[in-house]
């Protein structure tokens, strides 16, 4: 057998007991072995080894990672859900021996299904149809306002193919700086989102403004910047009581305005 591999570690240093190539850095703040810097991973002021770094009770968004892996989306049921719009027209046109037509069909009907299979190509290829379309209409020569459509569903497909929940849905690796994004946005805190939501509606809508302070009031009780996660998102949830709130106070001035007029308090 060949010799020894020669080591780079001080000879006072311990060797890292995955990689004995690598001098120890530091002990990790869950099992207490060594490792060395390469694996070393960071969570808030702990420090820990690659293996223990990644267990979902040390890493909330390693929890989030492994929970939305390969998990079916909102979209990817959507994309299901219009696979029949698109074979029906594929069909249409192919009934009128439209033969480019056809084609965008089948590869609209194509892409979807293979979306909702998680079949990962169907990412980039969702990016094609749009200008397939494109393509088409500008050879058949249609008046170029139906073009106008065309620019949402390219934003929406460009927003898809960069978001961070469909990488996940098509098992694909995302850092950890997209993921914190997510949690952010999915994890953190949901009942002042949800009061905010629900503060905006009540401007419109009666009967979302409890609803909003109700949510709000949750949201606040829940703010602890101590926990691990921390849970934030205050200024939603008290941004969520005042316009609850506002509105409240608003449709009570309507209720006692019609009211006084000899009206029926609802229109
Ligand atoms: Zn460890
Ligand atoms: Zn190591």
């Amino acid at each position: 057998m060949s010799a020894p591999a020669p080591s780079t570690a001080l000879p006072d240093t311990p060797p890292c007991p995955r990689h004995p190539e690598c001098a120890a850095v530091g002990t990790c703040a869950r099992c207490g072995g060594f490792y060395c810097e390469p694996e070393a991973i960071q969570h808030g002021a702990h420090t820990y080894c690659e293996a223990c770094g990644h267990l979902p009770e040390v890493s909330h968004l390693e929890r989030m990672r492994q929970k939305l892996w390969g998990k079916r989306d909102g979209w990817a049921w959507l994309m299901l859900a219009s696979a029949p719009l698109h074979l029906t027209f594929t069909l249409a046109v192919g009934m009128e021996r439209l033969w480019h037509w056809v084609g965008v069909g089948a590869a609209d009907t194509a892409v979807v299904v293979a979306w909702f299979l998680g079949v990962r190509r169907a990412r980039p290829a969702l990016l094609l149809l749009l200008p397939l379309w494109l393509g088409v209409m500008l050879l058949t020569e249609r008046d170029l306002w139906v073009l106008v459509p065309l620019v949402p569903a390219m934003g929406l497909a460009l927003w898809l193919y960069a978001s961070t929940r469909v990488r996940l849905y098509f098992q694909l690796e995302v850092d950890r700086e997209r993921l914190a994004r997510l949690w952010d946005a999915r994890e953190n805190n949901p009942l002042a989102r949800h009061a905010l939501v629900c503060g905006v509606a009540g401007l419109v809508l009666p009967v979302a403004a409890p609803v909003a302070m109700v949510l709000g009031l949750l949201g606040l009780h829940r703010v602890n910047p101590e926990a691990r996660p921390p849970i934030g998102k205050g200024n939603h949830a008290l941004a969520g009581v005042v316009l609850g709130g506002i509105g409240l106070v608003f449709w009570a001035v309507v209720l006692l305005w019609r009211l006084s007029l000899g009206l029926s308090p609802l229109p």
